[in-house]
Formats: structure tokens, sequence, C-alpha cells
């Protein structure tokens, strides 16, 4: 891990930082998550009560199922020209610019030139893997579970847990419960666990948090969760990968908005003996891939060799401007090449 603040003067040079009202920007990766939404949204209810004038300004639009989060309609969305010049123009006056759950710069998508040009401090606060190095302070650690976990263990380590309000909290433990896939993925820790209970005792309630996020289904996205599981869900035993693959005509013909794919890839990897599974979808002009992983085979690794994207080693992202047919069968013929890692993990 690398975080400043075992760096007791750059702790301290932190601390004063803080001290003053200063101009704050957060910002976290294009098409956020709960925990890219939960660490931004969670450090603006924290730095507001100290003072500073803080905005969230986001790459792309968010989701609908993060709509609830506190705070998130003051969310700027850089996409948007209503917000454009104002987000412009807060980016280039901003003291401090902190990074969120992103460590390349390129996941800004169009927002990078104007975080290259600004003469902000960057603080990055993140757990993907291989990060750029271009911030002042660094909070990161890849075995972290989510970018959340990471906020609190920053807000612990500077004594300021007493800011942590409900708010605060609420966003931490949503991206907490997203970036662990509900307390299930691997890197579900002692600290994560110790964290969520520490975030109870500030006065969240996890029931309400869960049905928020996980049961605000449309009728829509349930046929289309049928559609997919009964036509589209492949599986090649012979090399354990799930994948599924969507045109843009099938995301229309079932009314499928943003966030309505969220997961989806999670059922390929259900499948008993399974290792590897993928999704492709064509949206916004390109490709859209997301994998995941169980044990060692790295899907970081994967997506980084060959699909342009990254993460972490058992959940990542990538893209592709080839068309979909062609992106599926790069994938596909990549195969063999992975056959002995893939069907070497344990049973
Ligand atoms: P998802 O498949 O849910 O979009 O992303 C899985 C993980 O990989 C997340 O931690 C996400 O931030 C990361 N990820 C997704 N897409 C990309 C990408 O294009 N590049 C990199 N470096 N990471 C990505
Ligand atoms: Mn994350």
């Amino acid at each position: 891990h690398q975080y400043f603040t075992d760096n007791q003067n750059q702790k301290d040079d932190f601390l004063a930082l803080l001290k003053g009202p200063k101009n704050i920007v957060l910002t976290a990766h294009q098409n956020p998550d709960g925990d890219a939404f939960g660490s931004s949204l969670g450090l603006l209810a924290f730095l507001k009560q100290l003072n500073h004038n803080v905005t969230v300004i986001s790459p792309t639009d968010h989701a609908d199922y993060l709509a609830w989060m506190p705070g998130v309609n003051e969310v700027l969305d850089f996409q948007n020209n209503q917000h454009l010049p104002t987000a412009k123009k807060l980016i280039e006056e901003a003291d401090i610019i902190f990074c969120l759950d992103f460590s390349s710069l390129g996941r800004l998508g169009a927002m990078e030139e104007n975080f290259r040009a600004s003469s902000a401090l960057m603080v990055l606060i993140d757990h993907h893997q291989e990060p750029e190095s271009f911030a002042d302070y660094v909070f990161w650690n890849e075995k972290a579970a989510a970018t959340c976990e990471l906020i609190y263990l920053m807000i612990e380590e500077l004594g300021l847990l007493d800011y942590v309000n409900e708010d605060v909290a609420t966003c931490l433990y949503t991206g907490i419960l997203t970036d662990t896939g509900s307390f299930k993925f691997d890197s579900t820790s002692i600290t994560v666990h110790r964290i969520a209970g520490e975030l109870i005792d500030k006065g969240i309630n996890p029931n309400s948090i869960n049905r928020k996020l996980f049961d605000q289904n449309s009728i829509d996205r349930l046929r289309f969760l049928g559609f997919a599981l009964k036509e589209k869900l492949n599986y090649l035993e012979e090399f354990r990968v799930a994948y599924f693959y969507f045109s843009k005509e099938e995301l229309e013909e079932y009314n499928s908005k943003k966030g309505d794919t969220e997961g989806l890839v999670n059922y390929g990897l259900s499948i008993s003996g399974a290792v590897m599974s993928a999704i492709f979808i064509e949206r916004d002009g390109i490709i859209k891939i997301s994998f995941r992983s169980v044990d060692d085979f790295s899907v970081s690794e994967f997506s980084r060799n060959h699909f342009s994207g990254g993460g972490h080693r058992n959940a990542a992202g990538g893209k592709s401007d080839d068309n979909l047919e062609s992106t599926v069968k790069k994938f596909l013929e990549l195969l063999p090449t992975y056959k002995e890692k893939l069907t070497s993990q344990p049973e």
C-alpha cells in the first residue's frame, strides 16, 4: 500500500491544507458505480462539514440505481452542456482535486485534458492496479475492497472520524457493499467488516441501503435479464468461460438503460466450475466489456493486455473500437492461449 498518512510531514501538511476553506473538486471514473459515487458523495458530505467549497464533477451521468444517494442532485455531469461551463471553471479554479476510484487519468474520458491542465493539488484515493503517478497525495491500496474503505481509513488516520455523519456513512457503506458484491468477493476482509460495523454505529440503515440499491428493478430490466439468461448466455466448458454479448438493437428492444446490465456478468461466474465470465455491450459507439474471474486468474491482466482496460484481479473492465462481432471473435480466439491457466484453477 501507499498511504500519505504514513509520512508524518505529509499528514501534517494535509491537515493544515484542510484547515482553511478551499475550492475542492471531487471526481471519480466515468459511468460511476456504487464505489465511485459512494466515495465522491461520502467525501462531499465530509468536506462540507469542514467548510470547504466542494463540488463533485462526474465525467458522465449516472445510472438510476444511484439516484437516491445523499448529495446526488448537486453532482455536475461533464457531458451535460448546461453543467459544462461551471464544471470547467471549477476545475480551473480548484485548490485541491480528489481523484477517487480510478488511477489512470484516461478513465476521465472527455475530462482528462482539463484535469491534466489544472494546477490544483492532486489527491489520489484508489484501489485499482497499476496506478499512474500524477498525484501529490496518494492513499492507494490494491488490496482494499473499495475506495470507500480507503476513505474511511484515511479519515481515521487523520483523526477526523467525528465528521463521519449519517450521510457520509451511508455513502461509504454503499461503496463497500457494491464493490464487495455484498461482502462476497475475495476482497472481503476483517477490516471491511470492522468498518461496516462502525458505519452502522453512525446510524445508517443497512437494510434500507440494500433495498435502495438492489431491489429497484423495473419490469423491463427483469424481462431483459430473462432474455439474457435464456437466449444470450454461452458457456464453454472446455475453457470454463461464460460470456454474453448484446448489440445496440437488443438493448433498445428491451428498453435497457444505463446500469441495467450491471451485475449481469456475475450470473456467468455463478455457473458451477466457471473461472471467467465476460460481457460485451455495444453502447455509445464502442464495445464496453466487463470481466469477472475467480481465484488466481487475473482478468485485469487479461483486459490490460487485450482490451485496453484494467481493474482488479477478479473484476476488470475494458473496451474495443472494433465492432461487436470482431470483438467477441477476438475474445474467443484468445481462449486457447489461456486454456491451461483457466482450467488449472481449483474446482
Ligand atoms: P465493471 O466491469 O463493473 O465496469 O468494472 C470492474 C472493475 O474494473 C471496476 O473496478 C472498474 O473501475 C474497473 N474498470 C472498468 N472498466 C475499466 C477500464 O476501461 N479500464 C480500467 N483500467 N479499469 C476499468
Ligand atoms: Mn472501486
